[in-house]
């Protein structure tokens, strides 16, 4: 696997805002918000994505959901709600090939699932 953005900023080698961290998962503020809160939930093992995750990584995908449960709370969203977005290879849309979880909130949010057209 090839390095990315993330992996440098799980090493710490470019900097991020996080908002949390645990010796498996880092949460950091997107650098280009679609939304007045938008982080990325990010496995620090260099999982790429959904498609190309092993059986034996369930554990820390679902333990990425609970992390972005537990900000979600942290920063007052919980009782309006949120969107949880992972988007998964080319067609879905995924920039960078490290697996991210995208919490989204704080207002209410437009749905977009429409194909674009080439
Ligand atoms: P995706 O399109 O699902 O792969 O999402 C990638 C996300 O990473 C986008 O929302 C970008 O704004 C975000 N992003 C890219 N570089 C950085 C960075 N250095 N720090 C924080 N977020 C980033």
């Amino acid at each position: 696997m090839g390095d990315n953005i993330f992996l440098k900023i799980i090493r710490k080698e470019i900097p991020a805002d996080i908002v949390y961290e645990d010796e498996e998962i880092l949460a950091f503020y997107d650098i280009h918000p679609i939304a007045p809160v938008h982080i990325l939930v990010v496995p620090k093992k260099p999982i790429e994505s959904i498609a190309t995750m092993d059986d034996e990584d369930a554990a820390v995908v679902g333990r990425m959901f609970l992390v972005a449960r537990d900000i979600a709370r942290d920063l007052n969203i919980s009782e309006k709600g949120y969107k949880l977005l992972i988007r998964v290879g080319k067609d879905g849309g995924q920039e960078v090939p490290h697996l991210h979880l995208h919490l989204l909130g704080g207002a209410r949010l437009m749905e977009g699932i429409r194909p674009i057209s080439n």
